[in-house]
């Protein structure tokens, strides 16, 4: 008798797994936590406001309509994203998150032959989705914890079909600005397709919002990935969306299944992309925020990189100790030994009471680890 793992297409049994924030339900019962209340999850960068409140009202009214199959077409959501974006519908695909899409593009582009280029510290599922489809990678040493996009053009090769740039990057909150992104877009070669993956967008300050969209209008080898996880408070929902030349979108429709995307999720898309105070709030909860958390680690001595995200990555030295020191106060941070930084925690931006508290309890677990 064959053993599943000898009926398994070789590859998969070596596929790394993509290693999520402890859930604070878990992390409770574990650790004997009698209320989940005590517990402050700063792991996913998720929005500490939670959901956009007109998004929850759509939500409860689209409920009533859970015995219909989804709009396998996503019509009002991609109508309201093409306003919004001055694209054309035909110009965007929603996925079940925007990790949905890149595995969506996989489906499509990628191959034994056909290849990803990316950063080493670039978010993780570039690669895991790249290796789900027997793809090569080329990782490109990042630059002060930036993509170093010189180098990552240096590096594309005939088989290279996807270059990814997640900007700002998770973990490492950086971005790549509109100079050095028009100059990679001069010159990189026609046969590849750039990925700019724009999960944070929402969190950096408009005047330094690089614009990619104009790529797409003219018709250029871009996908922007954006998601409404992070800004728009839905990560529960999974809801996020690919914008592309409509070409490269028609493909994406090909390889996804027919309702990707539920009912309530495109509802309560519709309603959170219309509440702009909602995101004007987050990013002001998010500034203020990061200012309290970097003045703290100044005080500390703790190094930290500027971020352009929801999150900030502090220099804690032992980060595994450190990390487990905080689970056992009560809070749920990130370690990214993962990415090459075992000595680094990523922390997400909470409530300025989360924050406070974290701040008690990382001084606390710096003794207790050190
Ligand atoms: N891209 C980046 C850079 C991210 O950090 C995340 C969330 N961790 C995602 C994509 C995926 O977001 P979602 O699938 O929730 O839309």
């Amino acid at each position: 008798m064959k053993t599943f793992d000898e009926l398994a297409n070789p590859w998969v049994g070596r596929l790394g797994i993509y290693e999520p924030g402890r859930p604070i339900e878990e992390v409770a019962r574990e650790l004997g936590f009698e209320s989940e209340e005590a517990i402050v999850k700063l792991a996913s960068n998720e929005n500490a406001l939670g959901p956009s409140p007109r998004a929850l009202k759509a939500l409860r009214e689209a409920a009533e309509k859970l015995h219909r199959y989804p709009d396998g077409g996503a019509f009002y959501l991609r109508q309201a994203l093409a306003a919004k974006l001055g694209v054309t519908p035909e110009e965007i695909l929603p996925g079940n998150g925007s990790n949905e899409l890149i595995e969506l593009l996989g489906h499509a582009f990628l191959g034994p032959q056909a290849g990803i280029v990316v950063a080493d510290r670039a978010f993780v599922v570039y690669r895991l989705v790249a290796d789900l489809f027997q793809a090569p990678t080329v990782a490109v040493p990042m630059r002060n914890f930036t993509h170093d996009l010189e180098a990552m053009r240096a590096a594309i090769r005939p088989e290279t079909r996807l270059v990814f740039i997640a900007n700002p990057n998770n973990p490492t909150s950086t971005l790549v600005e509109q100079d050095e992104i028009d100059r990679f877009m001069e010159r990189v070669p026609d046969n590849v397709i750039v990925c700019f993956d724009e999960a944070y967008i929402e969190m950096v300050s408009p005047e330094r919002q690089p614009d990619v969209l104009k790529y797409v209008r003219e018709g250029r080898k871009v996908v922007a990935l954006r998601t409404l996880s992070k800004a728009y408070g839905l990560a529960g929902l999974r809801i996020g969306y690919a914008v592309a030349p409509a070409p490269c979108i028609a493909l994406l429709n090909r390889v996804r299944q027919p309702f990707n995307v539920n009912t309530l999720a495109q509802a309560a898309a519709v309603a959170a992309l219309a509440d702009e105070p909602f995101v004007a709030q987050s990013y002001e909860l998010n500034r203020r925020g990061l200012a309290d958390l970097c003045a703290a680690f100044d005080r500390l001595g703790l190094p930290y990189v500027p971020s352009f995200g929801n999150f900030v990555m502090v220099k804690v030295g032992r980060a595994g100790a450190v990390y487990q020191e905080l689970l056992k106060r009560g809070v749920i941070v990130r370690p990214i030994a993962n990415y090459g930084l075992p000595e680094w925690l990523r922390v997400t931006v909470g409530l300025p009471e989360e924050n406070a508290a974290f701040l008690r309890a990382l001084e606390a677990a710096l003794a207790a680890a050190s």
